[in-house]
Parts: structure tokens; sequence; C-alpha cells
């Protein structure tokens, strides 16, 4: 929304009380209307003008207000004050309608009134002055149409005027003012002022019954033009959807998935918050969410079935959708911020399972329509089987790359580190890689004496002291069986054997815990582990040579000298 000068909003009612009635009042007093008429057609001509005020044409979403042809009979039969005061009301009856006036854009009242009032006061003052009459004939006297026409354009040209007045110097819009609403908004001023002629001249020879000749029709176009419009406009939101479907279908990984979920419907909907949870043990957890633009994925307390908004979303498998704070009243809000209004709650299904659900709000009241939650229904089915395939992947991804038991990476996925490391050797990327393979000393006996399940257990305590000691400086993979290596590009031989040395003492100094042995008591057993160190390029020419190499050491150097202990290779 477009910022406006807090002063501009203070005085704008100011203006209007102090420009409006005085200049009602002159106008009463120098061109007095005549309303010698009877009250009913007065009535009926300010019906038309509210009827026809509550309906613009909506066009690229902008609101054109085509109560100018109206404008134009009123003035010619009634005179400027009646004209004035008409098109007061059919501000007011606008803006009421367009649901504008809420809290801090109340000055948009005085504004528009103010604006009218001079288009109104000024055309008419001029068409007065140039010797214009109330009532002209306009098929006796060429002469009186002409000023008529004249009439048309001074309306037209200072409303542009003013208009722009209001976009720039008010609203300090920065659009191009021939763009295409000028455009649009030109046309159907050309196109609608003959109505006014229309209505004038037929009012003057059928009286009443003009209105209806005229104004039916062109209200009934009015309607149905503005349907058009919405089912245009939602063919085009579907379209959007069907994209943004795709898109999300293209996207292997979960994360990916969900951010461009969220980035899309900020971008289709008015959104100052958007939550999405998933069901995950029983409860809705948070996933993702943004507030005030940040996208953010701090852990926030999941909910229970029925609590609040989000929960009853997901009990009832049912969207909720509010346009203002008081219909949400005394329902428990779950995060939602205090200064929300509209709200939209959708829940997220796969198979006729509630899988997530996902809230969207808005700090403005009736920020969003029913048919947009017909397309966020439709964008959740979507996402729900986008993130169902990208779980998928990941998960088959993890199956074939990590070994089962100990969630190491395994041989296959190293083989492929390793080879790329190589060539990174190769191309000078890196300086170095050394490895280190580890073995568990008598891990038969310790199978034997304590079964296969404790040596597995034994193994994945091992993996996981291994992943922390290493973390992210280089790969950790089970080589096989009992078999360990560590991948660490860049680090030289003497910096590998020092971590091969920590990790040696890492196994040796602290017991490992059984809880499954055979007596069902939790058990302390010791261990050790023989560890060889290679280092390419002083130590192999490939990669194949580096794991011989590093694999001579450990048996040679490590095992035959006794066990639990680090070996480098070295070639004599
Ligand atoms: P050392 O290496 O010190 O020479 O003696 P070792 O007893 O460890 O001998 P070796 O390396 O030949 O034996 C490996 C044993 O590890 C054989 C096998 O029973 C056991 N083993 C291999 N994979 C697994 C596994 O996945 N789980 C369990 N529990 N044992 C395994
Ligand atoms: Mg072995
Ligand atoms: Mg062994």
């Amino acid at each position: 929304m477009m910022k406006v000068n807090p002063t501009v909003k203070k005085i704008a009612f100011l203006i209007w009380f102090l420009m409006v009635p005085a200049g009602l009042w002159f106008t009463y007093k120098t061109y007095p209307p005549h309303l010698s008429d009877n009250w009913v057609d007065l009535l009926a001509f300010l019906l038309l003008t509210t009827v026809v005020a509550v309906m613009p044409i909506v066009i690229n979403d902008v609101f054109i207000f085509v109560i100018q042809w109206v404008a134009l009979a009123t003035f010619l039969r009634f005179g400027l004050f009646v004209e004035i005061l008409y098109a007061q009301f059919a501000v007011i009856a606008l803006l009421l309608k367009l649901k504008v006036l809420q809290k801090g854009q109340l000055f948009r009242l005085p504004l528009n009134l103010i604006m009218f009032f001079l288009v109104s006061f000024f055309s008419g003052l001029i068409y007065y002055l140039l010797g214009g009459q109330v009532r002209p004939n306009l098929s006796g006297v060429p002469h009186s149409l002409w000023l008529a026409v004249i009439y048309i354009v001074l309306y037209y040209s200072l409303n542009q005027i003013i208009i722009s007045f209001n976009l720039y110097v008010i609203y300090k819009s920065k659009e191009p003012y021939f763009g295409k609403d000028f455009f649009v908004e030109t046309i159907t001023t050309l196109i609608t002022f003959p109505i006014g002629f229309v209505l004038y001249i037929l009012y003057n020879q059928v009286g009443l019954l003009a209105i209806i000749f005229v104004g039916v029709p062109f209200v009934s176009l009015s309607i149905i033009f503005n349907l058009y419009y919405s089912s245009e406009k939602i063919n085009e939101y579907l379209q959007k959807a069907a994209e943004i479907g795709h898109q999300m279908a293209e996207r292997l990984q979960v994360d990916d998935v969900v951010n461009l979920f969220i980035q899309k419907l900020c971008e289709m909907l008015p959104v100052d918050y958007a939550y999405i949870l998933e069901v995950s043990d029983n409860e809705l957890k948070l996933i993702r969410h943004i507030e005030a633009g940040e996208v953010s994925i701090n852990e926030l307390p999941a909910f229970k079935k029925d609590d609040g908004i989000v929960g009853t979303t997901w009990s009832k498998q049912k969207a909720v959708f509010y346009t203002a704070r008081m219909q949400w009243r005394g329902i428990p809000m779950n995060y939602i911020p205090g200064d929300v209004e509209s709200i939209l709650c959708v829940p997220i299904v796969k198979s006729k399972n509630v899988i997530g659900v996902l809230l969207l709000a808005s700090k403005r009241k009736r920020a969003y329509e029913k048919y947009q939650l017909m397309i966020v229904d439709i964008l959740c089915s979507y996402f729900a089987v986008a993130m169902e395939n990208a779980k998928h992947y990941e998960r088959t991804k993890m199956q074939s790359e990590r070994c089962a038991l100990t969630k190491l990476y395994n041989y296959r996925y190293f083989e492929k580190v390793l080879n790329e490391e190589f060539e990174r050797l190769t191309t000078f990327e890196r300086n170095m890689l050394s490895l280190i393979i580890l073995d568990i000393d008598h891990f038969k006996q310790i199978n034997d004496t304590y079964g296969h399940q404790s040596g597995n257990e034994i193994l994945c305590e091992l993996a996981n002291r291994l992943d922390k000691l290493i973390a992210n400086r280089g790969t950790v993979a089970r080589y096989g069986g009992e078999e360990f290596v560590v991948l660490l590009p860049d680090v030289t031989k003497e910096d590998a054997l020092q971590m091969a040395e920590l990790i040696r003492q890492s196994i040796a100094n602290w017991p490992f815990t059984l809880q499954q042995s055979m007596d069902q008591k939790q058990q302390q057993v010791k261990i050790t582990v023989s560890i060889g160190v290679a280092t390419a390029p002083e130590n192999a020419e490939d990669a194949l040579a580096l794991i011989r190499h590093a694999d001579r050491a450990l048996y040679v150097g490590a095992k035959r000298a006794g066990r639990n202990r680090v070996a480098e290779y070295s070639s004599c």
C-alpha cells in the first residue's frame, strides 16, 4: 500500500469541511437548482447514481468508476448544485462498497470527496461562464451541444489532473502516468459519456422511464462484465496454480519444495504471516513460517488435535476462512500475532489423511476471497504430492548412500567421493588428500563373547564417535564389516596421524556400553582399533593406491606390530 503523509491524513477532513459546504452554498446562491421537478424524479436520479457508483467496472485490478455519464445527465437536467451533491453521495457509496474505509484509511473519504467536488464545481462553473444553461435544448440549438461537449472535456481533464495530483503528490506513486490504467479509463469514459446524453434527451421526452431504458441495460452490462472478469481471474489463478504445481513436482528436496510453496503463496496472495505445519507423532509441528517477510525455521511449539485454529482445521479436515478479527474472537490463535484480521487456514490432505496444515494471515480485513481459498486448496494438494515425492527421493537417496546399521556413508558413496577428491588433486584444487582406515581388533572374539547383536551395537557407537570427532573436516564411511575409513581433503599426513591417534584413544580409553547383552544387563566392553594412514600425492598416485597403501599400513604397521596403534604408510 502506498504511503501517505500523516498531516495529509489529518487535514483532509478539515479541508473538506472548509471547502465543500461553502462551495455548495455558493453554487446554490449563484446558480439556483431547478427543483421544480417532482421529488420522485430527483430520488430516482440519486438512486441511479448510487447503483452505478457501487458497480465499478474492474479491469486489470483497477476499479473504473463510470459515474460520469449519470453526472452529465444530472448536471444538464438539474444543474450544478444537485450534481455536486450527488457526486458526493456517489463517492461515499463507492468507498463503502469497496470497504476501503478501514482504520488508517479513513482519510480517503474526504480526499475523494474533495477531488470530486473540485471536478464538479470547476467544470460546472466554466460551463455556466461560457453561457451554458440548465436544461439546454441540445437538439434545437447546436451551440448548446458544443457547450455540453466542452463541459465533458473539462470534467474529464480536471478529473485526470486531480487524480494525478492525488497519485503523485499525496500517494507519491512512481507508476508512469500514461500507462494502461489511463488508457482503459479514457476509453471507458469516451464510451459512456454518450449514454449520458441519451439519458438526458430521453428523460426530457419520456420522463422516469428513461432511467429504466438506459439504467437497466447499463447496470446489467456492468454485472455481466464483472462476472466475466472474475471468471477470467479465477482462470488466471488456476493456470498459475498448475504452473506452481509443476515447479514443485520438479523439486527433489523437501526443503526446496517447502520454500517454493511458501514463496509462491506470498507472491500470489496478500500474506503478512504464513505458517506450514506438518503432522508427525500425532502433533502438528511447524516446519516453516514467514513473519513480516522473514522466512524462519525456528522451532515453535507443536499443537495437538483441536488445539486452536490449526488444530481444528486438522481434526475437522476442513478449511477455515475469516475476514475480520471479530469472527475468530475467542478461538486460541496458536502463534498468530494480535494485529491479524484475515485468516485462511487449509488442511494439507494426502489420500484422505491430513498430513499438514497451512495458515495464511493478513493484517487487512477481507484480504482473502472465497475463490482464493479454492486455489490455495488446490495448491495444497499439489504441495502434498510434491512433499511425498521429495521425501521418497530423499529416503531412497539416503538408502543408496548410507549403511543401514550405522547410518554412515557406505562404500559406494565413499568411492565416489574419493574419486572426486582425486580429480580435484589432479586439477590442483586440492593440495593433498589423507586417508585413515581402521579395523577393530579381535572383533570376532567380541561377537563370540557377547553375541552378534552386541557387536552391532559397538559398530553403531563407534560410528557415532567417529562422526562426532571428524564432524565436517572429512567424510566418514563404513568400509565394510568392522572396518571404517575417513577421507580428509587438504589435511597433511602429520595432521592425519594426529587425528588417527585421537580416534585410537577415544576408542581405547572409553569403554562401550552394551544395552542388549545376553543376560539383559548393561555391560561395559573395552575395545581397541588398529589404524593405517596414507596421504596423496606423497604415498599414492591414484585412488586405489591410496586405499591399498593405507590398508597396508594398517595390517603391516599396526596389526602385525601388536594392534591398538596407528601406523603410517612408508614405501620401504
Ligand atoms: P583382527 O582384525 O584384530 O585381526 O581380528 P578380527 O577378529 O577383527 O578379525 P577379522 O577382521 O578377520 O574379523 C572381522 C569380524 O567382524 C568377522 C565378522 O564376524 C565380524 N563382523 C563383520 N561385520 C559385522 C557386522 O556387521 N556385525 C557384527 N556383529 N560383526 C561383524
Ligand atoms: Mg576386518
Ligand atoms: Mg578386525
